[in-house]
């Protein structure tokens, strides 16, 4: 079977190389010229005009690592040997390791060096042609009426003809007449601020109850990632609605913001580390499931292309290679291209709905928050979905059961319910909040905030 696939970001590569790792021929169509070869650091200068969140944070969740070591372990080397920095989660446990706790591995690693790994490993597949420089026009449809899909139409060149198309166009546009299953957008309700710095010589990652560092002042939200090779990105996460703190996109801005808010103060000083990008933003993030029927036969999404959501879940990286798996098993055990698009949806469709509706009513709920809704993290019945993901975070350093479910349940490892149906675990989790006690503010209230920025701004003003 020939697969041409439609975009070669990671889910494209990653779809190709299962697909050839399971007997079939792919050829990769990607309109931003990249090219394998050259040493890791080389995929910070290619120029990916097609993703525009190409430089901002990413990392493999738990789930993304265990699909690296299961299928594309030569991957997972080529990345460790890049400088992807794993972080065992198991070592916070208090108690034994038990089975499956070999899961609980975070993968920190930028996302330049991501693409740049899996463009590697394509390259070296020779049932694989990767083309660069080819922008996709539209679908080919055959010539007896029927509705499907044949293959695609390209910029320069005759058309590329396939037993199946892959659609891993990514989540932004498509090109005319493409066909996708409809689905409704929804807005996370925030923008991204975000920096990434190297650490100091001699400086080691700022270690956090669970994580990284990470918080919530009631109005905005802060996280912080790690990257490869001893690099870090602050993140400063504002309501979209919130117009005044749009000033944090200046440098300066969001460097007092920054030097306000505990630990962000330590970790944007210059005795932490130097910064190696500008501010970046980022807006416009919609969660949007397309897991229906695309209305053409011949033609499968992966990928954001498949379903996005709000890039503070962190889906994206694993849902791509899980997408790439359940694609290659579908091949693996159905007889013809229909065949194979059914299984594939029934495969990877349940978990992607699943963790749509979940982004969506967490963002919900966060939105609530930061307009000032009294909500309460440390009941179930108050606000769930904010309880089993913030709630559930902070009371994991103190039990081990909670860690595990909690880890298990934002990395992808286990589906929703195996957590929300753990009634006993709910319960400890608002003992151990209740005796936690309400926590102390990571920074200001919104209104001193803005009267530092605007008067540190008005200070620069006057300076020039
Ligand atoms: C700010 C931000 C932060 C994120 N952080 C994380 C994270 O920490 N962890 C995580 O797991 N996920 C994260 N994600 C999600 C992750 O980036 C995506 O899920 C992932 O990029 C999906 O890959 P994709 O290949 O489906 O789409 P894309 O990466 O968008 O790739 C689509 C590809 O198609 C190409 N293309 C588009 N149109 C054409 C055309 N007409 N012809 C040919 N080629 C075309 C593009 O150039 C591109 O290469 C984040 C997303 C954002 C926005």
């Amino acid at each position: 079977m020939r697969f041409v696939v439609a975009g070669g970001g990671v889910a494209g590569l990653a779809a190709s190389l299962a697909v050839a790792r399971a007997g079939h021929e792919a050829v990769v169509l990607e309109r931003d010229r990249v090219h394998p070869g050259g040493p890791h650091d080389g995929a910070f200068d290619v120029e990916r005009r097609g993703i525009p969140h190409y430089f901002q944070p990413h990392a493999f969740l738990p789930r993304g690592r265990r699909l690296l070591s299961d299928w594309a372990p030569d991957v997972l080397d080529t990345l460790l040997e890049a400088g992807a920095d794993p972080q065992d989660l198991a070592l916070k446990l208090r108690g034994p390791r038990q089975p499956g706790d070999e899961d609980l591995v975070y993968l920190w690693v930028r996302r330049p060096v991501i693409e740049w790994a899996l463009r590697r490993a394509v390259a070296a597949e020779p049932a694989v042609e990767m083309l660069g420089g080819v922008r996709v026009t539209g679908l080919l449809s055959s010539d007896d009426g029927a509705a499907r899909a044949t293959g695609v139409t390209v910029d320069e060149g005759g058309p590329i003809r396939g037993d199946l198309v892959v659609d891993a166009l990514g989540r932004y546009r498509c090109p005319g007449g493409w066909s996708r299953a409809t689905g409704e957008a929804t807005d996370s309700g925030a923008v991204y601020y975000c920096r990434y710095f190297r650490l100091a010589d001699g400086v080691q990652h700022l270690d956090a109850p669970v994580l990284n560092p990470r918080g919530d002042l009631g109005y905005m939200g802060f996280n912080t990632f790690r990257g490869d090779n001893r690099t870090f990105a602050v993140i400063l996460l504002v309501p979209a609605a919130d117009h005044q703190l749009r000033m944090l996109r200046h440098e300066q801005a969001w460097r007092a913001a920054c030097s306000q808010i505990t630990p962000l103060d330590v970790m944007t000083s210059t005795d932490y580390g130097r910064p190696i990008t500008g501010v970046m933003p980022m807006g416009g993030l919609m969660n949007v499931e397309r897991t229906g029927d695309p209305r053409l036969a011949g033609i499968v999404a992966v990928g954001d292309a498949f379903c996005h959501t709000d890039p503070a879940f962190a889906y994206g990286l694993s849902f791509a290679l899980a997408h790439a798996q359940a694609l290659a098993d579908a091949s693996a055990e159905a007889p013809d291209a229909d065949a194979i698009v059914e299984r594939y949806r029934a495969l990877a469709g349940p978990e992607a709905r699943e963790r749509h509706a979940l982004a969506c009513a967490t963002d919900a709920a966060r939105s609530l928050r930061w307009s000032g809704e009294p909500l309460q993290i440390g009941r179930r019945d108050s606000c769930y979905p904010l309880f089993s993901f913030v709630g559930a975070l902070a009371a994991a350093p103190h039990d081990d059961a909670i860690l595990r479910r909690t880890i298990r349940r934002i990395g992808l490892l286990d589906r929703t319910a195996v957590f929300d149906d753990d009634h006993a675990l709910h319960e400890r989790i608002e003992t151990i909040l209740g005796q936690l006690g309400k926590p102390s503010p990571a920074g200001p209230p919104r209104e001193d905030l803005l009267a530092r920025l605007s008067s540190d701004h008005a200070a620069a003003s006057a300076s020039v």
